[in-house]
């Protein structure tokens, strides 16, 4: 009898003596003991020789799930035996999640467990065939390489700061409606001196995980307001126009102790008028720690400072965050609009995004808007702001200032 627990998890009651699996069956999942006792056997079916008694809470099978090799052993339950049974598909969607350096590493040691092992207990026996890559796992040689790039860029990023090799770009953001340059967007650069640019999508992810981030952080913050006033003076002077600029902000960094302080301090120290600073949050930030980023999110807006919802849509608590927190924004993400032409339901989701943002009193802002079409029906839908490569790419301060010179401001009288 067998039962879902959910989670790629099931539960198989066996009653009597009942073989789990034998010697060369495939390694489709690993099992725990819940309660009850089995035996591992190996040899050959007609000499098998007992190598271990497992009982509860033990595991087994799990050596064949992670390699993907066949079985080398026989598994049979001894008394009545409840077994959960973890399904291998579970397990390998957990894997390709992992981190390179993990996933690397994990492969290296069953290599060696298999290559060592005489009669283990579990699942290998004396019988033990070369490692073989399955056909779904990435080859070891791009593991190896993807891991060796995570730990060195883990390595230099540390000096990135100290060294210079870290920039801002600045992308401008356009008020849709009357074509003024209302702000921008700062976006993060790493010119790493070997690899050449590296992407923030891959840096920033490894910053958070080895807490460099909030050096980052500040770094970035401190680099934005000072460069602020450069910026600010090539934005529309229209009565209308709220000149901002806005910064990223991962999860640690917000939820890092003194943070507010921080940013106070930083603004009061160029400043720099609150209203004028607009900070932007993904809901993967919102999640994981609501009391502490709300309390931060509260105070600073009782400043003065924006907070946008960034790539809204993309996630699933997106909704609950705008019931929940006062933000002052909402970034409809590119991935809704460069699709509004092909995908009339991406197009219903940017109009739906638009009305929900001016019922809650919010702007919008659309990013990755690529041609004048787009700019234009996004601003007929109702759409605040937008920002793209159509209007300018995320450029170094002394381009994004020349790039403002010669922008015709349509409010312009
Ligand atoms: P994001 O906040 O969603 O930023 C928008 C991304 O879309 C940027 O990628 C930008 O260059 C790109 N983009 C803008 N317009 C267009 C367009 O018209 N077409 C297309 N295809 N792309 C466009 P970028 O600069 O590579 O940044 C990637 C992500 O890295 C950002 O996504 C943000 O989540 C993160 N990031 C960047 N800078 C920082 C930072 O200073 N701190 C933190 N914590 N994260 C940052
Ligand atoms: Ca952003
Ligand atoms: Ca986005």
């Amino acid at each position: 009898m067998s039962e879902n627990t959910g989670n790629g998890f099931k539960r198989e009651v066996l009653e009597g003596q009942v073989t789990v699996f034998q010697t060369g069956d495939s390694g489709d999942a690993a099992y725990v003991i819940e309660s009850g006792c089995v035996e591992v056997l190996v040899g050959s079916p007609n000499a098998l020789s007992r190598v271990a008694v497992l009982t509860q809470g033990s595991m087994f099978g799990e050596v064949a799930l992670l390699d993907h090799q066949a079985r080398t052993a026989t598994v049979r339950t001894l008394v009545p035996t409840v077994l959960v049974r973890i399904e291998s598909t579970h397990v390998q969607e957990l894997l390709q999640r992992a981190d390179p350096v993990i996933q690397y590493l994990l492969r290296i040691l069953l290599e060696r467990f298999r290559s060592n092992s005489t009669v283990v207990p579990n699942d290998a026996g004396s019988h033990v065939e070369p490692p073989r890559v399955p056909d779904n796992v990435a080859p070891a040689i791009d593991l190896h390489a993807a891991a060796v790039r995570t730990l060195s860029l883990a390595h230099d990023l540390s000096n990135a700061i100290d060294s210079n090799q870290l920039a801002l770009f600045y992308q401008p953001i356009i008020q849709l409606a009357d074509g003024t340059l209302a702000g921008y967007e700062s976006l993060i650069r790493w010119n790493h001196p070997k690899l050449g640019l590296v992407s923030p999508d891959e840096f920033i992810p490894l910053a958070e995980k080895t807490g460099l981030i909030h050096r980052i952080g500040r770094w970035v913050l401190q680099r934005a307001v000072r460069d602020w006033p450069a910026l600010r003076a090539t934005c529309g002077a229209s009565a209308s126009c709220r000149p901002f600029t806005s910064v990223n902000f991962s999860a640690p960094e917000l939820c890092s102790e003194g943070i507010a302080e921080t940013i106070e301090s930083i603004l009061a120290e160029h400043h720099m008028p609150a209203h004028e600073l607009r900070i932007e949050l993904t809901e993967t930030v919102v999640v994981s720690s609501i009391a502490q980023i709300t309390r931060v999110i509260e105070r600073l807006r009782r400043q003065g400072v924006g907070f946008a919802l960034d790539d809204f849509g993309t996630g699933y608590a997106g909704l609950d965050y705008l019931k929940s927190l006062p933000f002052s924004c909402l970034k409809i993400d590119k991935s809704f609009v460069q699709h509004m032409d092909s995908s009339p339901r991406s197009w219903q989701i940017v109009q739906a995004a638009t009305v929900l943002s001016q019922q809650l009193e919010m702007t919008t802002v659309a990013e990755g808007i690529e041609d004048l079409a787009t700019a234009e029906k996004l601003a007929s839908a109702g759409c605040v702001y937008g920002q793209g490569y159509f209007y300018a790419r995320p450029m170094p301060l002394p381009e994004a200032v020349h790039w403002a010179s010669g922008f015709v401001q349509r409010a312009d009288p």
